[in-house]
């Protein structure tokens, strides 16, 4: 695997692929890689002659307060698992080099970012849309892959891949998951032991959720109440949101006429931890 930090250099080979007739796959993360990061990689692999993985801890999508700083870190291991998982390239810029002093300019996507984490972090969408728009420039992708456990930011990178005519393939892959269903997450080492125990609860209130409505409930009111229950909130666990939504606009919907995405987010100690899943009604 041949890393590349420097912008004009991953544009220039960028370019360089492209001239051969060669196809880009590229995987945005923010490193500190799981299964779930790896798995993004190997299933984009055949989308592309080159793979990059671009490693980049976005300043921009980063509130006050949040956890910019200390987000954990660990290049060295990052490139090796990156580079085992099929990596051609690591992008790995730098914070000055992608927002030079004087930068001022931010990609926006409107409805699709106001409700859900939206809410509660408003800086967060215009930092993830801009940072990606500029990956997108930098490596010239044929491809891009995102993961479903961030549903909003997926539904959010395609909305602006479609309102700004990006000729660019968005592949979204199912959320990897640890054996007792937590969510494969950068963030779940914040948790302390007692927190991960607690953390599994995120996944049994969607399931529980899904049951619910394999049942024949479709009253959202229900099957938010069911969700809030076996979240049960205690001094480590605190609830964000839970929201029932359409998958498409994420205008919230309070029946489960059609297929629904139960999205929450959830405080777990230190550790702000987010999840969903799709409900589909009973025949
Ligand atoms: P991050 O490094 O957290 O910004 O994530 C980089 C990419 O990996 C995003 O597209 C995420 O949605 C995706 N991702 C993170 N965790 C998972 C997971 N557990 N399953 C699938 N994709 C994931």
């Amino acid at each position: 695997m041949r890393i590349i930090e420097s912008i004009a250099e991953m544009q220039q080979a960028g370019e360089g692929w492209r001239c051969e007739g060669k196809k880009i796959a590229l995987v945005p993360t923010m490193g500190y890689l799981h299964e779930g990061h790896l798995e993004l990689m190997r299933a984009i692999r055949s989308h592309g002659d080159v793979l990059v993985t671009s490693i980049f801890v976005n300043p921009a999508q980063f509130g006050p307060g949040e956890d910019f700083e200390r987000y954990p870190r660990d290049l060295e291991r990052d490139t090796r698992m990156a580079n085992e998982a099929g990596t051609d390239i690591g992008f790995i810029p730098h914070v000055k080099e992608m927002y030079p002093e004087g930068y001022q300019t931010f990609v926006k996507v409107t409805e699709v970012t106001a409700p859900l984490c939206g809410r509660s972090r408003p800086a967060f969408f215009r930092g993830v849309a801009t940072v990606v728009a500029k990956l997108f420039n930098i490596v010239r992708p044929h491809a891009a892959i995102f993961g479903e456990k961030d549903f909003q930011q997926l539904v959010t990178i395609r909305r602006m891949v479609q309102d700004l005519n990006m000729n660019i393939e968005i592949i979204g892959h199912p959320t990897v998951r640890e054996a007792d269903g937590l969510a494969m997450s950068s963030r779940n080492a914040y948790l302390t032991p007692e927190q991960r125990r607690k953390a599994v609860r995120l996944n049994r209130s969607l399931r529980e959720a899904q049951t619910l409505v394999q049942k024949g409930e479709k009253t959202g009111e229900a099957i938010l109440n069911k969700v809030r229950e076996v979240l049960a909130e205690d001094d480590d666990v605190r609830i964000d949101y839970v929201q029932l939504c359409d998958p498409s606009t994420l205008q919230e919907v309070t029946r489960i006429a059609a297929s629904t995405l139960l999205a929450l987010a959830v405080h777990v100690g230190v550790a702000r931890l987010i999840d969903n899943a799709i409900l589909n009604p009973s025949a």
